[in-house]
């Protein structure tokens, strides 16, 4: 943890395709004190991502048990699946004294918020445009056409919520984006300690 009593819990939430997934990467590549909690979620592994890795990649079946056993610091339905953060997750990476790094969407990033003992940092990241978006997730080829229509139409919507974060960035160049980032959390904990 840097020069915080808490661990810092860092949100980066955006509509799919604006580029988090490459910032989370180099979020953590740049500072071993920053861990991303690995979540579970009910939607099928893509081809290159790995169980325990990318995901908790688990059935719906499973999911519901885990709601049940109040398992979750946060959980959420998107599009048909479900996506949540468990707190055994959670306790690991503050156990091993380090900052949590989040990606997840405004509605785990609202409940987050209702725990106001957290040392809680959103930001809400921004593709350009709507057409910027859609030829990012053309091109990432991870999606079929119909998941690609859904996640578009479902943007104007997401984007909303940014309102409710305490930062919005826009990943134009993501060198950029990514030095914003760090600006901003070297603020915050200069304003925390
Ligand atoms: P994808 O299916 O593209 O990996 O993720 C879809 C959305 O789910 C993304 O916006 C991602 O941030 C969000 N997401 C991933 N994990 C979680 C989670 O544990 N909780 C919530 N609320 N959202 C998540």
């Amino acid at each position: 943890m840097i020069n915080s009593e808490k661990p810092l819990m860092l949100v980066l939430s955006s509509p799919s395709g604006a580029g988090k997934t490459t910032l989370t990467k180099k979020i953590q590549q740049s500072d071993n004190s920053f861990k991303a909690s690995v979540s579970h979620t009910t939607r099928k592994a893509r081809a290159n991502e790995v169980d325990g890795v990318d995901y908790h990649f688990v059935s719906k079946e499973r999911f519901q048990k885990l709601i049940e056993e109040k398992a979750f610091y946060e959980h959420a339905k998107i599009f048909d699946n479900y996506y949540g953060t468990s707190k055994l997750s959670i306790k690991k990476i503050i156990d091993n004294k380090q900052n949590v790094l989040f990606d997840i969407d405004w509605q785990g990033a609202e409940q987050l918020t209702r725990h106001k003992e957290l040392n809680l940092l959103k930001i809400y990241i921004l593709p350009p445009s709507a057409e910027e978006l859609e030829k990012r997730l053309l091109t990432r080829n991870q999606d079929d056409k119909e998941a690609i229509k859904r996640r578009l139409s479902s943007y104007s919507k997401d984007i909303l919520h940014s309102k409710n974060y305490d930062y919005v960035l826009v990943n134009d160049k993501v060198e950029n984006c990514f030095k914003e980032i760090k600006k901003i959390i070297s603020n915050h904990l200069k304003k925390k300690n």
